[in-house]
């Protein structure tokens, strides 16, 4: 028998090439998600199987990027598979899942209890060289808590960019491995996550579109509570924090509870979305102006603050956020108010992601082809002239994404 002390005495370090290998993932909850997130980094095909999934990993699930075993764990789930992750909140179950890998020569790592399975994950490092391996956690007296040897707790309000981790600023970047924790959005860069210190607290505040939503009175309570506790906290949204981001109602809130804030500006998808795919929101001689509108609520809606009929006038670019299932109903009304049914729109999906899309069309096409191509959100929509410029938006796609990327 081989006791903890013992293994860990004999690890040998080693990268698992896990591309289209089959991965299964016990467990639904936050540190599932920390393991499926770089999982799927990897390429690696990605069982989880659970009765309940966070947030987060739903949304992985509905896009197909991983499998989804809505149930209890039950012997013969690792058959086939070249790895495993124990990751329930039940140490029995955790316990039977690694015995079976054990039995089954796959290696698993057991995330409550690292020394009771046959692999381990080496302890990350911060990336910034200033802090290696765990670090204590201490609250010093009086009104203002510091954490021990660093700085006293705060609130950094991150823009990610529009996904793929190389297009958070450097300043955020700096901020997030820094962070003590990290509360992120769905649309946040995740793959930035994969890399973070064990350590470091992770908190899932996705807000889906009809899906589950962690209430923003919430998210602003837990900034507040664990910044109070002297911790560095980092809330790592999806492009820029201010444009459609609810990004002042937590500096406000932050404000009001005198915890400081600071706000790193990200690249806001309404600028880098149409430039990934080809198309400048402004261009000499053709456009002066862009304009960018949330369409999460249609024309004519009780809620609704934009003024349609002055943006069906516009000759410039109208880049629309959140309009994937208001498209028809905002395509018409800019029709109504004077916008010429052939002006070009393109649909841009996912992007910055792997899986970008760019569908080209007309404002009168734009329903049916969305319809036609089954977009679903994020996706962000341009309407103008500059969307002719985009001549050759796959093969542009092709050279940026496709080809020899780092990591
Ligand atoms: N603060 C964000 C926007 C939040 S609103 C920013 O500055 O980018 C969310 C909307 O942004 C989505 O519904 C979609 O319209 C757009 N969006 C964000 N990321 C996207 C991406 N990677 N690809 C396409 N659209 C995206």
């Amino acid at each position: 028998m081989i006791t903890g002390g013992d293994r860990r005495a004999a690890l040998y370090p080693v990268g698992l090439p896990l591309l289209d290998r089959r991965v299964v993932v016990v467990g639904g909850g936050q540190f599932a998600h920390r393991r499926v997130v770089g999982l799927l980094e990897s390429r690696a095909r990605v069982t989880v199987v659970s009765p309940e999934l966070t947030p987060a990993l739903e949304a992985l699930a509905a896009a197909g990027a991983v499998t989804w075993a809505r149930r209890r764990y039950e012997a013969g789930d690792l058959d086939g598979a070249w790895y495993a992750v124990a990751a329930t909140d039940d140490p029995a179950v955790n316990s039977a899942v690694a015995e079976e890998a054990e039995g089954g020569r796959v290696f698993c790592v057991r995330l409550e209890d690292p020394a009771a399975s046959n692999a381990c994950i080496p302890a990350a490092r911060r990336q910034d060289g200033l802090v290696a391996g765990p670090h204590g956690v201490g609250v010093a007296e009086g009104a203002a808590p510091a954490v021990a040897g660093r700085r006293a707790g705060q609130v950094i309000l991150v823009g990610g960019g529009p996904g793929d981790p190389g297009l958070i600023t450097v300043r955020g970047h700096q901020a997030v491995t820094q962070a003590d924790v990290v509360v992120a959005d769905h649309l946040a860069p995740r793959s930035l996550l994969a890399s973070l210190a064990s350590e470091v607290e992770v908190i899932d505040a996705s807000k889906l579109p009809r899906g589950r939503a962690m209430a923003q009175d919430q998210i602003n309570a837990l900034l507040v509570e664990r910044a109070l506790a002297g911790l560095r906290v980092v809330r790592l949204k999806g492009g820029d924090p201010f444009v459609f981001g609810r990004g002042m109602e937590e500096v406000e809130a932050c404000v009001a509870a005198g915890v400081p804030v600071e706000v790193v500006p990200g690249v806001t998808s309404a600028v880098s979305v149409p430039a990934l795919a080809g198309i400048p929101v402004t261009h000499r001689g053709l456009t002066h102006e862009f304009i960018v509108v949330s369409g999460h609520v249609p024309p004519g809606h009780p809620d609704s603050l934009v003024d349609w009929a002055a943006i069906g006038r516009l000759r410039g670019t109208v880049v629309v956020l959140m309009g994937v299932e208001t498209a028809a109903a905002i395509a018409g009304a800019l029709i109504a108010h004077g916008r010429a049914s052939g002006t070009p729109v393109a649909v841009v999906a996912d992007g910055s992601t792997s899986s970008q899309r760019v569908i080209r069309t007309t404002l009168a096409g734009l329903p049916a082809a969305m319809a036609a191509e089954e977009i679903r959100p994020p996706a962000v929509w341009v309407i103008g002239d500059v969307v002719r410029l985009a001549t050759r938006p796959d093969s542009h796609v092709e050279a940026v994404f496709r080809g020899d990327r780092p990591n």
